[in-house]
């Protein structure tokens, strides 16, 4: 199922894309419990995509594939480099990340990354049993003002400003361990990044294990799997397309901060 979740009629509801991209069978309740279809039909132009979940956390992990490492002069750890971001962060698809004022930052870049849904509350979870809590995978934007993010001591800000992660379109909830997904990522529609989730440092399973030994995953919550190379600067009036395969696609506009 691609699973959305779309403002009908001014209330947030699940529902599924099927496969025309458009029309929307809504579901009763939510995904985390035993949603039903009900029958009713919507579609993306009447009820507009929001954040696909709710998440109580974004998880993000840095460094996770070599080359990206290596064009940001970074050292690969041998644990994984995390940090959160705030729920601020979150915009749905066809929305418009806001850049900060150029007196805090003039250099902002996209990160195209594959996330993770989490759909059942997990803790020291085995990397043998991941999927297990896993409700799917969505595409994300771990968008990021590398000027603040080299200049400050933590990276909290530079990755933290409200609208710096657009997610979704839908979570894909056919998933599994052994299927390899390519990532591409295109501003303006000129191909920025392409790799494939194989690349990862640390798999899936593997950073599940590792972050569920210090804190509780919550249904909904959402972990950036970490950027592929060829992240490049952003501006007002950029489109930014992101597709992995077997996954869907996100899509997000860039404006400058207002006056
Ligand atoms: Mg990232």
């Amino acid at each position: 199922v691609r699973l959305v979740r779309v403002d009908h009629e001014g209330t947030p509801r699940y529902g599924a894309l099927v496969a025309d991209g458009e029309t929307v069978r809504l579901l009763s309740g939510d995904p985390f419990g035993e949603p039903r279809f009900t029958g009713e039909v919507t579609s993306l132009s009447a009820s507009p995509a929001l954040v696909p979940v709710t998440p109580t956390k974004v998880v993000a992990v840095g460094r996770n594939y070599a080359r990206h490492a290596a064009e940001m002069g970074f050292e690969v750890g041998t644990n994984p480099s995390v940090f959160l971001k705030p729920l601020q962060t979150l915009l749905p698809h066809g929305g418009a990340v806001v850049l900060p004022p150029a007196d805090l930052s003039d250099h902002v870049e996209h990160e195209a990354e594959l996330a993770v849904v989490i759909g059942k509350q997990a803790r020291r979870v085995l990397a043998a049993d991941a999927f297990d809590v896993i409700l799917g995978f969505t595409c994300a934007d771990d968008v990021s003002a590398r000027d603040l993010q080299r200049g400050d001591p933590q990276l909290t800000r530079g990755k933290g400003f409200d609208t710096f992660c657009p997610l979704g379109l839908a979570v894909e909830t056919d998933v599994s361990a052994d299927v390899e997904h390519v990532i591409s990522c295109r501003v303006n529609g000129d191909e920025r990044q392409r790799a494939s989730t194989a690349e990862m440092l640390f798999p899936i399973p593997h950073l599940i294990e590792w972050i569920s030994k210090w804190t509780t995953l919550e249904p909904g919550d959402v972990i950036l799997t970490g950027s592929p190379a060829g992240t490049g600067p952003l501006s007002s009036g950029d489109q930014v397309e992101i597709e992995i395969s077997g996954v869907g696609s996100l899509s997000h506009g860039v404006v400058a901060a207002p006056v």
